[in-house]
This record gives structure tokens, C-alpha cells and sequence, in this order.
């Protein structure tokens, strides 16, 4: 990233984007790939290693017929701001992985400019119950303009990274589609001696993606078919980790996943050295598997991070 006259202290860590649609990719019947790219974008931020891991952005979707807000001009209250104006009109608020991230680098002695781009892997729930982005997705098309909101580099902070496995030998990576972006970032940047599973529920057997990773981790794909959401993926935990013969866990407190947000991580710093846990996707079913590992398997729940991505049957809030 280049040096920039900013000073740090005037740098908001999360800001809005503007950028515009460089491709889209159909990587299969239910994922759809959109890169988008700006001048912006040199500044969009990473952990300190360069990687983005499980790094949340927001998408701003604009409603239909009304330009979006220009959310540069908004100060640090933006999203109070932002949720003050007409629902209507204002537009939509929706979150999703940053899936890859190429920083550009400036054009010097002739050799081009390369632009920074940023995938997004959006899932096109269409069928059924869709909503204002997977819509969106589904018609973009390239110069297609958007606001996204994330991480500033220069804040020095990439705040929206949870994936945070401290000193852990063993992983249990788990999701369905919407938390495959994140897996498969996660998966690309695991060295050799990095064993597990990684456990991945999708829509339909034409949905199993090449993933790479260096890692020991074994990836099993999981086909829904015609099953409830979230039932693979718990039969295939419980064949990977067995219930305690004995010293059952606590009852974890309950979480009422159509008013509550299910958000459960450990602090980095109390994450154990033997297994973690990273378990995201719809979230009565995390809220299932948050009970099994807890309650019947006895995990520590300073190893495992349980996220509700999206909730059946209801949009999210913004
Ligand atoms: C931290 C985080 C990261 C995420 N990363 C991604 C990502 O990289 N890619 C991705 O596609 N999603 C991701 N999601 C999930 C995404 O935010 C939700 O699926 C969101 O609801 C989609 O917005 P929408 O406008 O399409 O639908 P909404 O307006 O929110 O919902 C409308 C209807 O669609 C249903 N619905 C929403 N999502 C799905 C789905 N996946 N399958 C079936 N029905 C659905 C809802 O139940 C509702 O009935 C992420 C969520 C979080 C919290």
C-alpha cells in the first residue's frame, strides 16, 4: 500500500467503498462470484499477514429505482444515519466474505497499474424465499456500481475477523453454502500440520467446490437435497465427534434465533491448544450443533465460535 498524507488518527477502521462490478462468475447452480474493483480499494484492509480469513463486509444494496446514499460524506454515525432515512428509498443493508482480496500496485517505468479487487461469493438462494441481494447478484453485470462497507488498512486494526484458533492443533471448520466463502479463505491459508475437518452443507451435489489448501484437513461436501436445513451437517458432526461417555457439559443458556442474534466467540487470548471450533450457517441449526458440542460432546466454549449467518424465514435486520 502506498504512503499516504492521511493522518491516522482522522482514518475511520470501517468505512464505506465505492466500487464497481469488474466480473461475474457463475461457479455453479447455487454461487456466483462477483469481483468488484475501484481506486478505493488500495485501501482496503487485512489481518497483518495479508489474509482476510473470515473478514465481514457490508454490502449496500440500493433500492430499486433510488441511487444509493453517499455514504463518504456521512461521519462516524453513519449507520444511525443511514437507518434514519426513508426505509424505502435508503436502500439495504446486507453482510457477507470477503472471499479473496488482490491489493493492486501502481503503475511505475512504463508497467501498468494493476487495480485492487475484491471477490464476493454470493449465494443465489432464488428459489423459495430470495431477498434484495441475492436479487441483485443475480442480474449484476460489469460497471454495475455499489458501496461497501469494511476495514480501513491504514486504521492499522482489521476489526470483522473472528476466525481467531490461537495455538489449536485440530480444526472442526463447519458451514453451509453461505459460510463457504469463509472456509475456503480460512482453508488457503492453513500450513501442512494443520489437521481436522472441514464440513460443508450445500444446496446440491453441483455445488462442491474445488477448494485448495495445504492444510491436513479433510473436506466432506454434504449435498441437502431434500433435507431441512443444517440436518447434514449434524449427522456428520456427531460421526466426528462422539458424545462424552461421561462429564456431560452444561446446558448452554438459550438463544431465541428469530429476535436474538446468535454470535458466540471466544476472546482470542482464552482459545485452548487442542481443537477449535469455527461453526457458522443458518442459525437455528449453529444453535443445534452449539447444544450438541456444549452440552453432549463437553467442548470448551473458550474453543469454539458459533455463528448465526441467516435465519429461515426471516431477512436480516439491518
Ligand atoms: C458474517 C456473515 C458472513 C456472510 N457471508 C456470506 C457470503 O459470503 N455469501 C453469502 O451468500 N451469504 C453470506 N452471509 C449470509 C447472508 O448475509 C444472508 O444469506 C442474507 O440474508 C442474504 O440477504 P438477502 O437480501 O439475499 O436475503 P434477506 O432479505 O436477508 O432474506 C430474504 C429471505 O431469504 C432467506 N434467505 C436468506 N439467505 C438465504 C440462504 N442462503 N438460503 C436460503 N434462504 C435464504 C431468508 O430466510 C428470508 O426468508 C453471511 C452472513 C454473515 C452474518
Amino acid at each position: 500500500m502506498s504512503a499516504t498524507a492521511v493522518k491516522p488518527e482522522t482514518i475511520r477502521p470501517i468505512r464505506a467503498f465505492e466500487v464497481s462490478v469488474a466480473a461475474v462468475q457463475k461457479l455453479s447452480p447455487h454461487f456466483l462470484r462477483i469481483t468488484f474493483t475501484g481506486g478505493d480499494l488500495d485501501y482496503f484492509g487485512s489481518n497483518a499477514a495479508g489474509q482476510t480469513l473470515d473478514l465481514r463486509i457490508k454490502v449496500m444494496i440500493p433500492s430499486s429505482g433510488f441511487p444509493l446514499p453517499d455514504f463518504g460524506s456521512m461521519d462516524e454515525g453513519w449507520y444511525q444515519q443511514w437507518l434514519a432515512m426513508d426505509a424505502d428509498t435508503r436502500g439495504f443493508m446486507r453482510t457477507y466474505t470477503v472471499r479473496r482480496f488482490r491489493s493492486g500496485s501502481p503503475g511505475i517505468d512504463g508497467v501498468p497499474a494493476v487495480a485492487a479487487e475484491l471477490d464476493v461469493d454470493f449465494v443465489l438462494h432464488l428459489d423459495g424465499g430470495s431477498g434484495p441481494a441475492a436479487l441483485w447478484a443475480a442480474s449484476a453485470a460489469p460497471g454495475d456500481r455499489l458501496t461497501l462497507i469494511g476495514p480501513d488498512v491504514r486504521a492499522g486494526d482489521c476489526l470483522g475477523i473472528e476466525f481467531a484458533p490461537g495455538g489449536a492443533s485440530r480444526l472442526l471448520l463447519v458451514g453451509d453454502e453461505t459460510a463457504v466463502p469463509a472456509i475456503a479463505a480460512i482453508l488457503e491459508t492453513l500450513p501442512a500440520a494443520t489437521t481436522g475437518h472441514a464440513i460443508l452443507e450445500v444446496p446440491c451435489a453441483e455445488d462442491f467446490l474445488d477448494l485448495a489448501t495445504d492444510s491436513g484437513i479433510q473436506i466432506s461436501w454434504l449435498a441437502r437435497g431434500g433435507n431441512p436445513n443444517g440436518a447434514p451437517l449434524q449427522e456428520a458432526v456427531r460421526r466426528v465427534l462422539a458424545p462424552a461417555a461421561c462429564d456431560l457439559g452444561d446446558e448452554p443458556e438459550a438463544v431465541d434465533v428469530d429476535t436474538d442474534i446468535l454470535w458466540e466467540t471466544p476472546e482470542p487470548a482464552d482459545v485452548g491448544s487442542g481443537l477449535y471450533a469455527w461453526i457458522a450457517g443458518e442459525a437455528a441449526a449453529v444453535r443445534e450443533l452449539r447444544r450438541y458440542l456444549v452440552r453432549d460432546v463437553g467442548m470448551d466454549r473458550n474453543s469454539v465460535a458459533f455463528m448465526g449467518y441467516w435465519r429461515l424465514g426471516k431477512a436480516q435486520r439491518s
